[in-house]
């Protein structure tokens, strides 16, 4: 199918309405319908500032040559945000690159309820927050966005990341603090202050899960994005609990996302550490994703 691709651009009697089916068809081989037309919307309208698949002419030769880079790397399964450096989150452009995870729908559920309660918070005008893990900066960056009233800082220990991150903030025109620190160092903790909220998506997939999952996550996302050793899985959840119930205001909040084979095990931890109405929040497909917890 490539190699028909191939051929058929470099001579110049590729239509924009095959190249759009046959991208269509080679992808759905390995992603599914739904995953491929979504992608080639992408790909057409994002890349290529095509909107009309059914418009009459043909791809330019950059555009085939293009084309046919994005689907050699797709077919390695290699994330589409990374091909194209951008991945879409909450409305919003995210430059993505092998340094940071690729922002998921499940963080904008999570960016959601953090701003439902911020919104309410009759404080809201001053309220700081703290995401740990920034990656991206997706969480970050589309809370003050959305509420630019809020003082948002965030860390990561990844240098590299932080450097994304700060891109994203540039980009989105959002003034966010980042800072490098390894939250598991609890001798970094004094470099951080108090807070109103703070928010954490963490790695929580043990290593010995990693052969299940997909090509394009284990092979190209960020390991330390990811993965937790299997003797501890749930370090993060209980240091950042800690951190929290010493770096959160009276009434803060902490919010987390978590893998719903975990959930119940967090809401221990955040009780255990003292949080108040410690409650657990669904996704979309009604799996528990999320957790909250009231500092006393
Ligand atoms: N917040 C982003 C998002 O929701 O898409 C990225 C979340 S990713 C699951 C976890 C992030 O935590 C990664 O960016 C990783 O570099 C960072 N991280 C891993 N270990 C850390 C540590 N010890 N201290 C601080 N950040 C850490
Ligand atoms: N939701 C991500 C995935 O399933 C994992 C994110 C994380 O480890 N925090 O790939």
């Amino acid at each position: 199918m490539i190699e028909t691709l191939v051929k058929t651009n470099i001579e110049g009697t590729l239509t924009i309405k095959q190249a759009y089916q046959q991208f269509c068809e080679s992808t759905n081989q390995i992603y599914g319908l739904r995953e491929s037309l979504s992608m080639a919307r992408i790909v057409f309208e994002d890349e290529f500032g095509i909107t009309n698949f059914e418009r009459v002419g043909d791809l330019s030769k950059e555009q085939s040559i293009r084309l046919l880079e994005i689907q050699r790397r797709l077919s390695n399964h290699e994330p589409l945000q990374y091909i194209l450096g951008e991945a879409d989150f909450y409305g919003l452009k995210f430059k993505v690159d092998a340094n940071v995870l690729v922002p998921r729908p499940e963080t904008e559920e999570l960016v959601y309820w953090i701003l439902e309660h911020a919104r309410l918070s009759v404080y809201n005008q001053n309220l700081s927050v703290l995401d740990i893990g920034t990656g991206s900066g997706c969480i970050a960056v589309t809370l003050k966005k959305e509420l630019p009233s809020l003082d948002v800082q965030a860390t990561d220990i990844s240098g590299k990341a932080l450097v994304v991150a700060q891109k994203n903030a540039t980009i989105n025109k959002v003034s966010v603090f980042f800072k490098e620190n390894d939250i598991l160092n609890t001798k970094g903790w004094d470099q951080l202050e108090s807070y109103d909220v703070i928010v954490s998506n963490p790695p929580y997939i043990p290593v010995q899960e990693k052969s299940l999952m997909p090509e394009n996550v284990k092979t190209f996302e960020p390991q330390e994005a990811l993965f937790v050793s299997d003797d501890q899985p749930l370090i993060f959840y209980s240091t950042i609990a800690k951190f929290a119930s010493a770096h959160l205001n009276k009434g803060g909040k902490l919010f987390f996302e978590l893998n719903e084979f975990n959930a119940e095990q967090v809401v221990q931890i955040l009780e255990k550490e003292g949080f108040e109405k410690v409650e657990l929040k669904q996704d979309l497909n009604g799996k528990d994703r999320m957790a909250l917890g009231i500092k006393n």
